[in-house]
């Protein structure tokens, strides 16, 4: 099972995160890295605002 997740950064910003993510994704306005790949489902050091489906 895949799905697509908002997060919310700490800075505030938004982002649609894939959440079985192989990469580390980072804030766009921060650079704070907000998903580490963890070989399933990723890791997620952020808020999760919301489930996208
Ligand atoms: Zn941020």
């Amino acid at each position: 099972m895949s799905n697509y997740i908002k997060v919310k950064c700490k800075c505030g910003e938004e982002k649609i995160i894939f959440s079985h993510s192989t990469s580390v994704v980072k804030c766009s306005k921060c650079s704070e890295p907000i998903v580490h790949p963890s070989g399933g489902k990723a890791i997620v050091h952020a808020e999760e605002v919301e489930d996208l489906g």
